[in-house]
């Protein structure tokens, strides 16, 4: 059986599932990138590999055009050969305390959906942004990402109806699902 944990925040549905991001066919999905907008290993190496050559040009020249992307902000692409029609970009913090990065982590969440909505999207995939190399403790990245996406879709008029957690790991899926029913 699939594993899928669902709830309604105002207008949208919140949903944890386990699975690959790069097969999610929402309109856009959220790249763990770095800041040089390279790709590199985890998530973001494996996007750049499915989604072809076109989101490396769009990534290198956003870079030569306005600088590196600083943690915590995002910008977006095109979706190249991927189901999704965006793939949107953040950089999330490399974890050093929950003082220092929490605040940026969900800031990387709050700018991926103000750009979704900018885009008039109505649905999008995240994954556990800096719950990788980046270090951040599962638990706490999965709270603080549930926490930043369910205040940003209780504050506002957003377009988006559907966002998904995807979960690479049974324990990351476990500690979203856990983050999902505390909230
Ligand atoms: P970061 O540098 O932000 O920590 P990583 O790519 O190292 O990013 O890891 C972020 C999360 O993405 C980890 O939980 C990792 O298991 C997960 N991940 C890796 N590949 C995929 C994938 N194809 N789909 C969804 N999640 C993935």
């Amino acid at each position: 059986m699939e594993k899928i944990t669902k709830r309604r925040i105002a207008k949208t549905d919140l949903v944890v599932l386990r699975g690959d991001i790069t097969t999610q066919d929402t309109d856009a999905i959220v790249n763990a990138a770095n800041s040089g907008l390279r790709g590199g290993g985890g998530v973001d190496g494996a996007i750049h590999r499915a989604a072809g050559p076109v989101i490396d040009r769009e990534c290198r020249a956003y870079v030569e055009e306005h600088g590196k992307l600083p943690p915590g902000r995002a910008m977006w692409t095109d979706g190249g050969n991927l189901p999704a029609k965006y793939v949107i970009h953040t950089v999330g913090p490399i974890y050093r305390s929950d003082e220092e990065s929490e605040p940026v982590l969900r800031s990387a969440y709050r700018e991926s959906l103000r750009l979704a909505d900018n885009l008039a999207i109505t649905s999008i995939s995240f994954p556990a942004v800096s719950a990788g190399v980046y270090g951040y403790p599962l638990d706490k990245a999965a709270r603080v990402a549930v926490t930043a996406v369910s205040d940003c879709l209780r504050q506002g008029e957003s377009s988006i109806r559907l966002v998904q957690m995807v979960c690479f790991s049974e324990a990351s899926y476990a500690a979203f699902s856990r983050a999902l029913t505390a909230v």
